[in-house]
């Protein structure tokens, strides 16, 4: 049998929208950009940290056309604490992708889903978002809220985690508008997931409990089907506070990959949880570094996909610098320091020494 989103669902979802959603710096703009700058932030992260980053960032790059124009570093620097920074340098890529298409200063932007996935770093979801929010074009958002929403209205068996449920979603949404804008649609139904269809609902105070499947069975914590999540490994890893004439040493990662572009101290990180001695002994060997002393605690930070213990040694160098495994280095005072792109991690370095 075919799943449908009927007209009173869609009428209903509306209807208690209006009295819950949320105010946002962005809601209710219409502006491409603000909207795109939105949605790349929202990605991974919660609405009570973008509201924060939100009009830092608007007020450095108030328009695609200055953002398409900064340096990458200024760009990084900006986004500094978000995480994913891969999402910060290809908005950048985005943005003078745009710009280099745009047949006019006024209205740079692309108006359908098809041709926002043509622009660098945006998928689908982003695509859906700033095509149906700012030119009511009709195509559903899925994020995991809605996923999780979906698979409990309509009783879905398959993974939320396969492209296959992510199609069948997307395919829902797109023929449950009817006359209401698709912009406000997809924020509805991201918003009910958000603040009713939580991981523990209180399905009596659901607009749709009458139409949900989960709810009639008495199976909502059987939905959605999800594969078992992998334990997160850790790894161990050691970093080098280089500090002579008043000036810190600090490298930058290349570009591309995992926080490419970011500048930090000198170290490396070991895929296992516990430290090696012969890799520490080689590295600063290799790099001519001289160890003063070891801080007292590790620094400790997760990522999405592992956690972090962190060495830290205070160090000079008996030699010049001449690594290349970094893309740049730079000796830098702590005004300096201040302005770099840095990790979380390497933020969290520093203050744990102040
Ligand atoms: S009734 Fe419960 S499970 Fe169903 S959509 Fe509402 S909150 Fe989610």
């Amino acid at each position: 049998m075919t799943i449908q989103i009927s007209k009173n669902i869609t009428s209903r979802l509306m209807t208690w929208f209006e009295d819950h959603r949320r105010v946002m710096p962005w809601r209710g703009s219409k502006d491409p950009y603000h909207i795109w700058v939105s949605e790349m932030m929202l990605q991974q992260t919660q609405v009570a940290i973008v509201e924060k980053y939100y009009p830092k960032w608007i007020a450095h790059f108030p328009d695609v056309f200055s953002l398409a124009e900064a340096p990458l570093d200024d760009v990084l620097k900006v986004w500094e604490g978000l995480g994913y920074y891969t999402r910060a340098r290809n908005f950048h890529k985005g943005a003078q992708y745009i710009v280099a298409l745009a047949e006019s200063r006024d209205d740079p932007f692309p108006k359908t889903y098809d041709t926002w996935l043509h622009v660098p770093g945006v998928g689908p979801y982003t695509a859906a978002a700033v095509s149906s929010i700012a030119f009511g074009y009709p195509a559903g958002v899925v994020d995991a809220n809605v996923m999780r929403v979906m698979a409990r209205l309509f009783c879905i068996e398959k993974n939320i985690a396969t492209q296959l449920y992510r199609r069948e979603v997307f395919s829902l949404m797109n023929r449950g508008f009817y006359d209401h804008h698709p912009g406000w649609v997809n924020q509805a139904w991201m918003e009910l997931g958000s603040l009713q269809c939580t991981s523990n609902p209180d399905c009596a105070r659901c607009p749709l409990k009458e139409h949900c499947c989960a709810h009639r069975q008495t199976k909502v914590s059987s939905y959605p089907i999800k594969t078992v999540k992998k334990t997160i490994p850790t790894r161990r890893s050691a970093t080098f506070i280089i500090y002579q004439d008043r000036r810190y040493l600090m490298v930058q990662r290349r570009p591309e990959g995992f926080l490419g572009g970011l500048w930090e101290c000198p170290g490396y990180t070991l895929k296992q949880a516990s430290a090696d001695k012969n890799h520490f002994i080689s590295f600063i060997r290799k790099n001519h570094i001289k160890i003063e002393k070891k801080h007292p605690k590790p620094v400790l930070h997760s990522y999405s996909h592992f956690h972090q213990i962190m060495d830290v040694y205070f160090a000079s160098l008996e030699g010049k610098w001449k690594n290349k495994d970094w893309g740049g280095m730079r000796w830098v005072n702590k005004e300096e320091l201040e302005k770099l792109p840095r990790s979380r991690i390497c933020i969290k370095l520093f203050d744990s020494i102040k």
